[in-house]
């Protein structure tokens, strides 16, 4: 368990729009568990989405926060620019023959599953069934040589057997044995870019020397997936608290896709900093 080393934490938005009250709380945890510390505190802007990112709001993502009235150490980080460093990432995971190639589109998985009979499931539903696991190397180079472009897929089954019995700390919750079996084998590099969120998370929190990841409880079947990538990369292990995710006075969650208030239209409405922060129980 991690516990003497200096606390740095790190807030990572996906830059898909602006900030909203679920972010900001999101942040200001992060920014909080650090600055009570005396630790550090950084910001990542996690925009490999090149479909679903816009430079435009990384940038008033930043100004939100300065707005809110965080401050942070360091230069702002971009997974744009590390690009290199997940595919050294992804060579290593090669060598360790723990990823194959997978050509499946979405659709032909989505047939795969609703064809299989007992299709395999995780918690958070039907999971890739195996199609391309079971290619022969013949057939992967084929299609390779065909053009055909290709995602790369963690073999779960053989990756945990490699690392081994795992556990992670939750500071909230304690130990959790680490068992990634239910996220299936896991995209670790995508059709269109040379990573997935998972392995680049990982390879940024060992890089910006995270010692606490902290985010929302949304994201806790996913620690698992990350315990194990930096098992097998042989990354330094951060503890984690997954905090609730706020909700409003209805019990729904605060979240772009329920068009939750954004921290620019709050500001354009007249609302002060410190009010915003109140709002969502940061009183100081
Ligand atoms: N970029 C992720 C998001 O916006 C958060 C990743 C993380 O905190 O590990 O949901």
């Amino acid at each position: 368990m991690p516990t003497s080393r200096p606390v740095v934490t790190r807030f990572a938005p996906s830059p898909t729009g602006y900030m909203h009250l679920g972010h900001a709380y999101a942040a200001l945890f992060a920014w909080r568990a650090a600055r009570t510390v005396g630790g550090r505190f950084q910001i990542r802007i996690e925009d490999i989405d090149k479909g679903r990112c816009r430079p435009a709001f990384a940038d008033a993502i930043v100004e939100d926060l300065d707005w809110l009235g965080l401050d942070w150490d360091g230069p702002v980080m971009r997974q744009s620019d590390n690009l290199a460093d997940y595919g050294r990432a992804i060579e290593r995971l090669e060598a360790l023959d723990v990823l194959y190639p997978c050509f499946c589109t979405r659709s032909e998985i989505r047939a795969e599953i609703a064809r299989a009979d007992a299709a395999p499931h995780g918690p958070d539903g039907a999971l890739y069934p195996g199609t391309c696991r079971v290619l022969s190397r013949d057939q992967r180079r084929a299609r390779i040589a065909l053009g055909r472009p290709f995602a790369l897929r963690l073999n779960m089954d053989k990756a945990m057997a490699l690392a081994g019995p795992l556990d992670w700390h939750d500071r909230a919750l304690g130990r959790q044995p680490c068992d990634p079996a239910g996220a299936g084998d896991v995209v670790v590099a995508r059709k269109d870019t040379p990573t997935s969120y998972h392995l680049a998370v990982c390879v940024d929190d060992h890089r910006q020397g995270v010692t606490l990841v902290t985010r929302g409880e949304d994201l806790f079947q996913a620690t698992h997936i990350h315990r194990l990538i930096q098992a097998l990369l042989g990354l330094d292990v951060p503890a984690w608290h997954h905090h609730p995710l706020i909700t409003d006075s209805t019990g729904a969650r605060l979240a772009k896709r329920n068009r939750a208030m954004t921290l620019r239209a709050l500001r354009q409405a007249g609302k002060y900093p410190a009010q915003v922060r109140a709002m969502i129980g940061f009183e100081s």
